[in-house]
Parts: C-alpha cells; sequence; structure tokens
C-alpha cells in the first residue's frame, strides 16, 4: 500500500508538507469513525484509505461498524430513499427499532475519542451517549438532502442536532440546522488498486477473465445494483445505441452489506439484459477494485446514470483515468462534471443514447472531455484534500470561536 510521502509525486512536496503540518498540530489525538459496512458503497470505499492515511499524518484513527439485523437494514434502506426525496411510509415503530438498534451497538462500542466521527444515517442515534464518553462528535450525511421526505428527515435532525457540528458534500445538501455546519467534498485515492496506473496487459488480462471483447467499443456502468443508480435505465440506453452503433455493454456490481436491495435489482437486471451477449451483467465480490480500474480504463464511454445520487465516486473515478463520461445532473454529480467541458450532463435515457452516440462518432471530443475531467479531480477531489478539510474541521471544534479557513 502506498505510504503518505508517495502522494508527493502527485500533489507535489510543499501540499504535502503543509498536510503533515496540521496533522502534528493533533498528533496523538483519536478519532473514532463509525459507519454501517466495512465493504460496498461509497463510505467504505473512502474509509478505507482515509483511516490508514490520517495515521500516517499522525492522528490516531480508528474505524468501527455498527451491526444489525435484516429488519434494522430495511427500515435503514427505506430511511435512505426517503431522505433522496423516494416516498416512504416508515412507521413510527420502524423508527423506535432503529434507535434500539443504536442504543444496543452503543452498549457494546467504546465510544471514547477525541473525535467521534459518525457517517451516514444509520448510527446517528449513538449521540446520544455523547455526554457520558466526552469528545467532540461530528456528524456526516453523505446522501443528497435538497429535497428530502420531512418526516424522515425531522426524525433524524433531531439526532444530528445533538453533534457538534455536521459534514455535507455540497452546498445544495445542507438543511436548516442549529449546529455548524461544514462543506466537506469526498474524494478518491489517486494511488489506491482502484485507481492507480495499470498497464495494458492487466487491462487485457481483466477483459479476458470476463469475456469481453478489447476490440471492440465498450460502455461502462459501475454501480451497487440499486434502483436509484438506474441499471435499467443503463440497459435501455444502450439498445437504443446499438441499433446503429457496434458496442458492448458492462454493468458490474457488488452489493453492500447494509443494502438489501441488491439480490432483487441484480434479477431485473439480469432480466432486462437476457437475450444480448453483449451485455455483461457482472456481480463483483468486494476487493474487486483491480477489476473496477481495469474496466474502467478499457471503456469506451462511462455512464453513472443514477435517478438520486449522494456525491458518485464512480464519477470521479472514471474522470481521472480521462474518461469520457455521461451523467445524470443529480446530487454531487455537477460539481464534478461540467457539461460539454469535463464529462456530459444528462436527465433522460434518450439524453444517454444521443450522447453515447455522438462521443463514439466524435472521439476526438470525447477525449478532451476526460482530459478537462481528470484535470478538475485533480484539482478538487483527490483524498490529500480530503484528509486536510477533515483535519481543519477536527481543529476547528477543539478551537471553538476562532476563525478556520477550509
Ligand atoms: N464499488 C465497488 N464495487 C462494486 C460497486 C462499487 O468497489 O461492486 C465502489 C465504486 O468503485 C465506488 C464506490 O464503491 O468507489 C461507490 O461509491 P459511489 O459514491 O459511486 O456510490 P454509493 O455506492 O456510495 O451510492
Amino acid at each position: 500500500m502506498p505510504t503518505i510521502n508517495d502522494y508527493g509525486a502527485v500533489i507535489g512536496a510543499q501540499a504535502l508538507e503543509e498536510l503533515l503540518l496540521l496533522g502534528g498540530k493533533l498528533a496523538g489525538k483519536s478519532v473514532l469513525n463509525i459507519n454501517s459496512t466495512a465493504v460496498g458503497g461509497g463510505v467504505a470505499e473512502i474509509l478505507t484509505r482515509m483511516v490508514p492515511l490520517l495515521r500516517e499524518v499522525g492522528v490516531n484513527a480508528k474505524w468501527d461498524v455498527i451491526k444489525g439485523d435484516e429488519h434494522f437494514f430495511a427500515i435503514t434502506k427505506s430511511i435512505h430513499n426517503a431522505l433522496h426525496g423516494v416516498p416512504a411510509a416508515i412507521s413510527d415503530a420502524e423508527f423506535d427499532y432503529f434507535v434500539e438498534t443504536n442504543r444496543r451497538n452503543a452498549a457494546e462500542m467504546d465510544l471514547h475519542a477525541d473525535f467521534v466521527f459518525v457517517h451516514d444515517p444509520q448510527p446517528v442515534a449513538l449521540v446520544e451517549q455523547r455526554q457520558k464518553c466526552g469528545g467532540h462528535w461530528l456528524w456526516r450525511g453523505h446522501v443528497d438532502f435538497s429535497r428530502p421526505d420531512l418526516r424522515t428527515w425531522n426524525f433524524l435532525r433531531h439526532y444530528v442536532e445533538l453533534y457538534d457540528g455536521a459534514v455535507f458534500s455540497a452546498p445544495s445538501f445542507a438543511r436548516e440546522l442549529a449546529i455548524k455546519q461544514l462543506l466537506i467534498a469526498p474524494s478518491i485515492d489517486p494511488l489506491s488498486d482502484k485507481n492507480k496506473e495499470l498497464s495494458q496487459p492487466e487491462i487485457d488480462a481483466v477483459l479476458e477473465r470476463f469475456a469481453i471483447d478489447p476490440s471492440r467499443r465498450i460502455i461502462t456502468q459501475i454501480s451497487r445494483f440499486d434502483y436509484l443508480k438506474d441499471p435499467v435505465g443503463v440497459i435501455k440506453a444502450y439498445k437504443m445505441v446499438k441499433r446503429y452503433t457496434d458496442a458492448q455493454l458492462v454493468l458490474a456490481g457488488g452489493g453492500a452489506t447494509d443494502d438489501p436491495e441488491g439480490p432483487k435489482v441484480m434479477a431485473e437486471v439480469a432480466a432486462e439484459a437476457a437475450q444480448d451477449k453483449d451485455i455483461f451483467v457482472l456481480f463483483l465480490p468486494p476487493a474487486s477494485d483491480l477489476e473496477i480500474n481495469a474496466l474502467q480504463r478499457a471503456s469506451t464511454v462511462i455512464l453513472q446514470k443514477s435517478l438520486k445520487e449522494g456525491f458518485g465516486l464512480t464519477v470521479s473515478e472514471a474522470l481521472w483515468k480521462g474518461k469520457p463520461v455521461i451523467a445524470s445532473a443529480v446530487g454531487g454529480i455537477p460539481l464534478q462534471v461540467a457539461h460539454k467541458f469535463s464529462g456530459i450532463l444528462t436527465r433522460t435515457v434518450e439524453g444517454t443514447a444521443y450522447w453515447i452516440k455522438q462521443l463514439i462518432h466524435e472521439p476526438e471530443y470525447a477525449r478532451k472531455l476526460g482530459v478537462n475531467g481528470r484535470e478538475h479531480i485533480k484539482n478538487n477531489f483527490l483524498i490529500t484534500r480530503h484528509i486536510k478539510d477533515y483535519l481543519l474541521a477536527f481543529l476547528s471544534l477543539e478551537h471553538k470561536g476562532d476563525i478556520v479557513h477550509l
């Protein structure tokens, strides 16, 4: 695994030195991250690299995962969807079960730390323990809160306002709250197995393993099998393109342990894809980072046709690889893609199909979108910027009243 010093080659020696200096100000302080899954989805993706790198800059970072049964994760998935604005009827009994599960977890966890950093709604109610445990408490919402179901948001807000601060990924996600709010965008790790450079033979080996033809165009979407990622919409767009242009479609993704809907979505996708041997529906186990990296690098065009999205790390991953991206103008995606400059933003199946055809027929234009996209990610969405923002956030909690610029 790369060490913190390796990042100097990507961001420059001065930026690296600044990071180490900031880390020094928090040397030995403990930061306990808590979320609801160790694998699958963007939050786990970030923590997997964030925690060791925070340790390397001197912070005593830890990561714990709350536990829950099927009923709990069915409820949290409804809460997740409701916060994204999908209508949901969550009963009082379900909200009670959610809180009870948080309390059961709290009884089994050691929540003592200088900073307790809770990610997403699932563990939000652990904050009931803060008086007992001490420390500064920070909550980070990774979903798009811009138009939430209000009953669900009000339930959540009661707990969020018990924290010292709330972190959101984009200005449009921030809600009116009685506590301090910070805007910190997510990030990708340029040196991880998911994003590091690969040789052509390494890429070809992955294509061969999945029997994908390297000599023909490849259109790809990498995502958990989730309705909000609209995999069926991707297939529909691909089929419209296929009437005029030859291409293969790769839909690759796994599940997350806190997402119970995966198998059902996967079955619908498989049915939609049946009868076209050029559609590759790949269910990837955890730790498929090299495979995802290779599939992205082998692609002619990368899609992210989400109906709702938190940030959409897969977009940054694709742009970092210099790929032309066609993505929905939802959630944090417009932060990453400036339409017709660093990618293409669409809203419909027809729009997606139109732009796939355009980019296939104008490879030079597609290439430029990728070049601009990579530059944008380099300047804004690498993990080193993210670490710096977190360090400043922790410092701002320690030095309440002082001005800390993020
Ligand atoms: N991912 C993965 N394996 C999969 C599907 C997705 O490793 O089978 C990764 C993907 O590369 C990205 C993250 O999981 O790093 C998904 O984050 P994103 O923000 O795109 O969506 P989320 O799943 O959090 O809604």
